[in-house]
């Protein structure tokens, strides 16, 4: 019933809304973000960015299945799609069966789920700052209500609040489209009547989103997609401001479906829109509440997990609703791989080894979006950085940048630092980690843990003495050390944490994904899995712009026609990247 008042025009209201405030003063009346009237035309989008302009039409931007040899794939920069290398292990018991397997019950106390499957491929701020250990009960044995008396969570402490709160403020000064989408939905509530069960890591910064969600008028039920990535005093925050939560800092795997079956297992409330990550939550419905897909008007998905499940479903014909992939969205990959990895690079060598970056000689692996900002950032500090590559134009990128392009085994023996960023396997082997010097640094930043040949030093002659969490020194016989992070697991993931601007992009491609499925017109998005429009992924990118103060330029009438573009965008095809 609710859902008569989101009507296709009310999403443009607010398109205009948005546009109209802050950033009107630096925008011409022609910019891509001033409201103008409505045009419509047959099946055209409503247009939530810009009214007047057609939206890319949904079957133009979903992706082809990329499953096809099982493997992950990938948009290519120019626009293909690709299978990456298959590399990444999804650690679902019931990845094959497509959603059908029980997922194993064990004992409410046991952790075997040693991480949960979407931790390895999406970011959650793993910073929390109050120790769990401090209450050995389990949540499911307590009774705690907030202030107003609503017990409707389940946390680890709800005197937490006052403490989440703080770290929630301070994530909102760096997501600034969402607070942006708050203050120009002003009276619009584009998610009225939608109820949105989720299942995120709980971090400030989901919490700004759920924040945000419930301002445009959502009701939001929320569990963790990871057992560990939960900050408590964010849940108790959350549970204290009215929200359903259920999730706290070491579940174990009984705790976290129960926590999932708590979000959506109750009378009176059946949610019409999933925003996951990693696909448990959807998996879950599928599983347990198959009737609930009767109201579901869409999910949201942000991991590469979750998408390749959903891609998998949609080949079987058995997704039945429409799914937005945000994970592949152009604004998002740019952010996780290449910003991303700059500042994270840094925080993580830091923090594990306290290491001085200038004057250091430095061998990154692949100079892709991931090696491009781990050699910006280490260059930036002073170091010497050395780029293999088997790429020959990467490879020439490389050298355009400065950097020498070099063969591992020409500098393994004098390097201070070796990162892995290739998404391939066995980059780093035993002969060369045999040939390098006392005290080297060895670390990983892609997907997977197999690009350092971490099995081949599990041998009898070497010594592993851990020196620090995450942080092994490997001992040869002659006393010689190398200093191994993670155990060559995802350096940044495993030991920093990811800047909150990098997560306000992922949570506004969130945001708008879920505005989007929500309000699109019956028959513009079918029972598969689509990009978020090229339009909106601008969108999201614009609204970061005020941040910087920064002057986007307006395409004149006569260059919008020489170039063959709506001056309102989009400004690139879809298969940019
Ligand atoms: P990319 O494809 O842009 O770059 C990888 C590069 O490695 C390519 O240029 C490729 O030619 C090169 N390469 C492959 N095998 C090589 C080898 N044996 N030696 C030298 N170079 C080799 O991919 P990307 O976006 O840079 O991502 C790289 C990896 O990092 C992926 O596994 C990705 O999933 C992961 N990733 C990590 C983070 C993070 O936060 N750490 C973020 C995003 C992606």
């Amino acid at each position: 019933m609710v859902a008569v008042f989101i009507s296709a025009m009310s999403v443009q209201v607010l398109a205009a809304k948005m546009a109209e405030v802050e950033l009107k003063d630096e925008l011409t009346p022609e910019s891509p973000l001033t409201p103008k009237p409505m045009v419509k035309t047959g099946d055209t989008s409503p247009g939530f960015l810009t009214p007047n302009t057609k939206m890319p039409q949904a079957s133009a931007m979903k992706r082809t299945d990329p499953q096809q040899n099982g493997g992950e794939a990938f948009v290519n920069r120019d626009g293909t799609v690709a299978e990456a290398p298959r590399l990444k292990k999804i650690q679902f018991a019931d990845q094959k069966q497509e959603f059908n397997k029980r997922p194993t019950k064990i004992g409410r106390r046991s952790l075997s789920r040693s991480i949960s499957q979407s931790s390895t491929d999406s970011y959650g701020s793993a910073a929390s700052y109050t120790d769990s250990s401090d209450d050995e009960t389990s949540p499911r044995d307590k009774q705690q209500k907030n202030s107003k008396g609503n017990g409707d969570f389940c946390i680890k402490n709800i005197k937490q609040a006052d403490f989440g709160r703080r770290e929630i403020e301070i994530a909102e000064q760096e997501m600034p489209a969402l607070m942006a989408l708050r203050k120009r939905a002003q009276g619009e509530k584009p998610l009225a009547g939608a109820k949105v069960v989720g299942c995120t890591h709980i971090t400030a910064q989901t919490a700004v989103l759920m924040e945000t969600l419930t301002a445009l008028g959502a009701q939001c039920r929320w569990a963790a997609c990871n057992i560990y990535s939960t900050q408590n005093e964010v849940a108790a925050a959350l549970a204290e401001g009215g929200f359903s939560v259920f999730a706290w800092k070491g579940e174990s795997e009984d705790d976290f479906w129960w926590c999932i079956d708590r979000c959506v297992n109750l009378e009176g409330w059946q949610p019409n829109m999933i925003l996951d990550d990693g696909g448990d939550l959807t998996h879950w419905i599928y599983k347990k509440y198959p009737n609930m897909f009767k109201k579901i008007k869409g999910i949201v998905e942000e991991s590469v997990t979750g998408v390749h499940r959903l891609y998998q479903l949609s080949k079987a014909g058995k997704l039945c609703v429409p799914a937005m992939n945000v994970n592949d969205s152009v604004t998002k990959q740019k952010f996780d791989n290449l910003y991303c990895c700059r500042e994270s690079i840094l925080d993580g060598l830091k923090r594990t080894t306290d290491v001085m970056f200038g004057g250091k000689q430095v061998v990154v692996c692949g100079y892709g979006e991931v090696g491009k900002g781990c050699c910006a950032a280490l260059k930036a500090m002073g170091s010497i950085v050395y780029v293999t590559e088997i790429d020959p134009i990467c490879a020439l990128q490389a050298c355009m940048d400065g950097f020498r392009l070099v063969k591992l085994n020409e500098v393994i023996r004098q390097v201070d630092i070796v990162i892995t960023c290739t998404g391939n396997k066995n980059v780093v082997v035993r002969e060369y980690l045999d040939r390098m010097k006392n005290g080297c640094i060895v670390c990983n930043m892609g997907h997977s843990n197999t690009e350092i040949d971490v099995a081949s030093l599990r041998t009898p002659e070497l010594t592993w003495e851990r020196v620090r969490s995450q942080v092994d020194h490997v001992i040869w016989p002659d006393g010689k050390r190398i200093v191994l992070l993670a155990e060559g697991r995802l350096l940044n993931l495993s030991c920093s944490t990811v800047p909150t601007f990098v997560l306000s992009i992922t949570a506004t491609t969130q945001a708008l994904a879920l505005i989007e499925l929500y309000n699109a017109p019956e028959g513009r998005y079918k029972q598969d899995v689509y990009l978020l429009p090229k339009k909106m992924d601008e969108y999201v990118a614009s609204l970061h712009l005020p941040t910087f103060d920064a002057h986007l330029t307006e395409l004149s009438d006569e260059q919008a026609k020489y170039l063959g573009l709506n001056k309102n965008g989009p400004f690139k095809p879809n298969y940019y990247r």
